[in-house]
């Protein structure tokens, strides 16, 4: 059976049950946009990364693909240890957050240079990512779209609009207090899902900004993503909401806002995601606990 068929069986046997027990009602809409929040602010590329491309210190120019990063190879910052995190992990100290900026630059410059797959003859713009340089949670996508790639930001199309949406819906929000990456930098041709060997080619830059970053939590929205970083071939519909663990951080798949677009009966499945990603969260930050107390408690998280 497909993951498209399983989830086709799995609304039926969802719409049934709820048929046989409460009687038939219309499908509950789920925007993401009641909430007590302050309104959503307008997303602009975090200052770190729209200004303009700065050289790449191990950049040999193109073609140079040997030397095209001098961090390509793993000398980047460790990860936070496992039994480090998901219980009150202290966000990087001020001075840290420095090296973070400096960091994501220099990936940032290193993606759009970067010739190391045949995705680079293709794109319009690489997408290398944006957000807070703290972020409490890094959302991790499959790569950009027709809109990323003219744009050269993530995630700002319709899909775009509802991932803030559903962000902002426990206070989210990637000008504030996440970063929005791709496992892959650059469009594939048509939408397709990226090769193999351009996911292994691409997939240190997102490493570099894992380490730069240290998230508390990763969120990864859609197959690709969760595919890539737990090697796993299981289907996101029995992926979702099921916390895992990369780098000992704690990851949570969910669906693709795209996928939410194309089926909305599944947007309840993707709230009880971010709640519990908001739970999670709460008890990790202090100041994020004390921010949503409102929004949790009208929205009974
Ligand atoms: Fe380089 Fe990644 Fe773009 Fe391939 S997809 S050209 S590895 S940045």
């Amino acid at each position: 059976m497909t993951e498209e068929q399983q989830a086709g069986l799995a609304r039926f046997l969802d719409t049934a049950y709820g048929f046989l027990t409460t009687g038939y009602k219309e499908p509950a809409r789920y925007n993401f946009d009641v909430c007590n929040v302050s309104p959503a602010a307008e997303v602009v590329p975090g200052p770190e990364l729209g200004g303009s491309p700065q050289p790449c210190a191990g950049v040999g120019g193109r073609g140079d693909d040997a030397a095209v990063c001098r961090k390509m190879s793993g000398n980047s910052a460790p990860l936070m240890e496992e039994s480090s995190v998901g219980n009150g992990t202290p966000l990087p100290a001020e001075s840290a957050v420095e090296n973070t900026m400096a960091e994501l630059e220099e990936v940032a410059a290193c993606v759009r240079e970067c010739t190391l797959c045949g995705l680079c003859a293709t794109r319009i713009k690489a997408v290398p990512g944006e957000g807070a340089q703290r972020p409490l949670a890094l959302v991790v996508g499959e790569g950009p779209g027709a809109d990323e790639d003219s744009s050269g930001r993530p995630f700002v199309g319709a899909a775009g609009r509802l991932l803030d949406q559903m962000l902002l819906s426990i206070g989210l929000d990637r000008n504030r207090n996440c970063f929005i990456a791709n496992v892959i930098k650059c469009r594939p041709p048509g939408n397709r899902d990226p090769l193999p060997e351009e996911t292994a080619a691409c997939l240190p830059f997102f490493e570099r900004q894992l380490a730069a970053l240290r998230p508390p939590v990763i969120l990864t929205v859609g197959k690709v993503p969760v595919k890539t970083l737990l090697g796993t071939d299981e289907g996101i519909t029995r992926l979702r909401g099921n916390w895992k663990s990369y780098r000992g951080i704690p990851l949570l798949p969910t669906f693709h806002p795209s996928y939410l677009l194309r089926d909305e009966s599944q947007k309840k499945f993707a709230w009880e995601d971010l709640k519990a990603l908001c739970r999670r969260l709460a008890g990790i930050d202090p100041g994020y606990a004390a921010e949503t107390a409102e929004l949790r408690r009208a929205r009974g998280i």
